[in-house]
């Protein structure tokens, strides 16, 4: 399944995640892709919304990992741009938030790619890609079976 939605500014790219996140079943491993400044944080500002967060998210650049908690479950939100490496993200014990049979909630990560290999292979890719400064093509792609449990 791919589906492809434009925005023409971050209120809509927030709307679209918080519908799409109203429509899933934890638990969830959700890639966020696509360049800095493209909307990776906005679309998990929506998405956090639409699980049911009331609080406000912030980009976890410097964190790399924030918690948030909703009646739905968990929400785990990465940002591994400053990580190296998968072997840096095991010694930082994040494996185990990528463990489908143990994660009751959503994991969204950003920058996964710089921990190849960190993903479980049945996980959601939303890809993020800057037409021109407001508008936006996301493309929601579900990677190995999403809906099969
Ligand atoms: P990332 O996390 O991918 O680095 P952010 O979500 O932090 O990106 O920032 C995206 C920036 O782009 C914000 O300043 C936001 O207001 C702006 N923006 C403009 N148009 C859009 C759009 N259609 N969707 C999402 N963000 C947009
Ligand atoms: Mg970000």
């Amino acid at each position: 399944m791919k589906l492809e939605i434009n925005t023409n500014n971050d209120h809509e790219t927030m709307l679209v995640a918080e519908k799409f996140a109203q429509t899933i079943n934890p638990p969830l491993v959700i890639s966020l892709v696509g360049d800095l400044g493209a909307g990776k944080t906005t679309f998990t500002k929506g998405f956090a919304k639409g699980f049911g967060i009331e609080e406000n998210i912030t980009s976890p650049t410097f964190a790399i990992l924030n918690e948030y908690n909703s009646k739905r479950g968990e929400l785990f939100h990465f940002d591994l741009y400053r990580l190296h490496d998968l072997e840096e993200a095991y010694a930082m014990g994040f494996e185990e938030y990528f463990d489908l049979t143990k994660l009751r909630g959503v994991v969204l990560v950003e920058w996964a790619e710089n921990a190849k290999g960190i993903l479980p292979m049945r996980h959601v890719e939303v890809k993020i890609d800057k037409l021109n400064e407001n508008q936006r093509k996301i493309t929601l792609d579900a990677k190995g079976e999403v809906a099969k449990k």
